[in-house]
């Protein structure tokens, strides 16, 4: 019998429609493999790396406290842009 898995609703604070560095164009050389992503990268693929590392969904951190250690889901979490390009500098939560 299948089971169906909970789902856990996760709630990203800082969403804006269209954050300016989307209109980019990347740079990165096509022909010098040296000067492409991973190995060097444009103000383009350094923006969209920065958001591809922020969490999509729910994850667990393990917090201490005065019983020890405990698991933590984190269901929200809020982002810090810089404001001339609306790159994303890091996220935080609130535990
Ligand atoms: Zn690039």
């Amino acid at each position: 019998m299948l089971t169906k898995k909970k789902e856990i609703k996760f709630k990203i604070n800082g969403l804006i429609d269209k954050p300016k560095y989307q209109s980019l164009v990347c740079t990165c050389s096509k022909d010098d493999v040296l000067h492409q992503h991973p190995n060097e990268m444009c103000y383009s693929c350094y923006c969209n790396i920065a958001w591809d590392s922020v969490p999509k969904e729910s994850f667990n951190v393990i917090v201490k406290n005065k019983k020890g250690k405990s698991t933590k889901t984190i269901t929200e979490i809020t982002l810090h842009r810089d404001s001339s390009l609306d790159r994303i500098n890091g996220w935080s939560w609130i535990s």
